[in-house]
């Protein structure tokens, strides 16, 4: 199924240190500047799931309220926000979604440090103002992952708050300057990615699957045979409405000439491919070429796109080594496939780190 993500807007209210805020308006308008008919034509003929992105969605909450009533109940609703707007948007839309994804970076001193003093306290106060108001679709935090990130300490730190279904996670590695990533890589994150996996066994053999979503999304590969390429949909079977009335195949590539696939009007007009070197790569299979943009821009160079495939490649391995293990678990009923089976719909979740 096709999942459109719509930016409702470029503006966000928020500058987090690895993405700087609002998109410039000339690039990403602040509200939409199409008719709510041609948005839901697209939808419809696409028979899209939506997906709500900024800039900061809430933002411009009227056009998540006009989309979900115009398209109504039949198609899956996703919210990527920040989590300090809560009351932007009337509690009945928050339970309509079927996945949100709050992002939120770990523990509060490492948050905080990130995406400003006092956030993780206002994001924890939304995901537990949901979680009262009785939500009961998948509640994901989602983590941006830098060189103060312990990925052991902000994973099982979030997991342990038992108020996140899911936690994912993406690597600062394109958003910002380089960095020491190479020797962060080394030192701290692969070694806290080994400690996960074994944490994640540990307790899958007592019958709990903590939902750690790049374990889970590299297991689905091995277990159902089911990928994509690149991991996230862009270009393939995701696409992103603009504010503008552009679609383009990834939400950030908005000044890009190669992401343009079309426009409101004339609906997806082309794809966009990965190729060389991914397609010829052993880890292609799980991998799928990562990440559209980083694949196209490579603001990194070579040795950079190898450092991050390098670190790919290491994390497909450490969950790989444990599937026959996992199988065995679902064939003895130990675990239920269901658990494994995730994501079970394009929830936005880009699955490799
Ligand atoms: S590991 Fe690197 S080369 Fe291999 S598929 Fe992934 S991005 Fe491409
Ligand atoms: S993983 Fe890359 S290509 Fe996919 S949505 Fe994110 S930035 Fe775009």
């Amino acid at each position: 199924m096709t999942l459109l993500i719509v930016t409702t807007t470029g503006l966000c209210n928020l500058r987090c240190s690895y993405c700087g805020g609002s998109f410039p308006p000339h690039l990403v308008p602040p509200r939409e500047q199409y008719e709510l008919d041609d948005l839901v034509s697209l939808a419809e003929g696409l028979d899209a799931d939506i997906a709500f992105y900024g800039g900061e969605p809430l933002m411009n909450p009227k056009l998540i309220m006009d989309v979900m009533d115009a398209l109504g109940p039949e198609r899956r609703y996703i919210v990527q926000t920040n989590g300090t707007l809560f009351d932007n948007l009337p509690e009945k839309y928050w339970l309509r979604f079927d996945a949100i994804l709050l992002s939120i970076d770990g523990r509060r001193e490492v948050n905080d440090q990130y995406r400003g003093r006092g956030n993780y306290d206002t994001v924890l106060m939304t995901a537990k103002r949901l979680r009262k108001l009785g939500y009961r679709g998948d509640l994901i935090a989602r983590m941006a992952v830098w060189d103060r990130s312990d990925i052991f300490e902000e994973v099982t730190h979030l997991l342990g708050l038992g108020l996140f279904d899911h936690v994912h996670w993406q690597l600062n590695v394109i958003w910002t300057e380089p960095w020491d990533f190479r020797g962060w890589a080394e030192n701290s994150y692969l070694p806290g990615i080994r400690r996960l996996v074994s944490l994640w066994m540990e307790r899958m053999r007592e019958g709990e699957v903590l939902g750690i979503v790049p374990f889970l999304g590299i297991a689905k590969v091995a277990l159902f045979g089911e990928w994509r390429s690149p991991p996230c949909g862009a270009g393939s079977e995701t696409f992103t409405l603009l504010p503008d009335g552009r679609i383009v195949a990834c939400p950030i590539a908005v000044e890009s000439r190669w992401a343009v696939v079309g426009d409101i009007k004339s609906g997806i007009v082309r794809r966009v491919e990965i190729g060389e070197p991914c397609t010829s790569c052993s880890h292609f299979k799980y991998c799928g070429g990562r990440c559209l943009y980083t694949y196209m821009e490579r603001y990194w160079g070579e040795e950079g796109f190898r450092d991050v495939c390098f670190v790919t490649k290491a994390t497909i391995d450490e969950v790989l080594s444990r599937v026959d293990e996992i199988r065995s678990l679902v064939e003895r009923g130990v675990i239920r496939r269901e658990e494994i089976y995730y994501p079970p719909y394009d929830n936005t979740t880009e699955i490799i780190p």
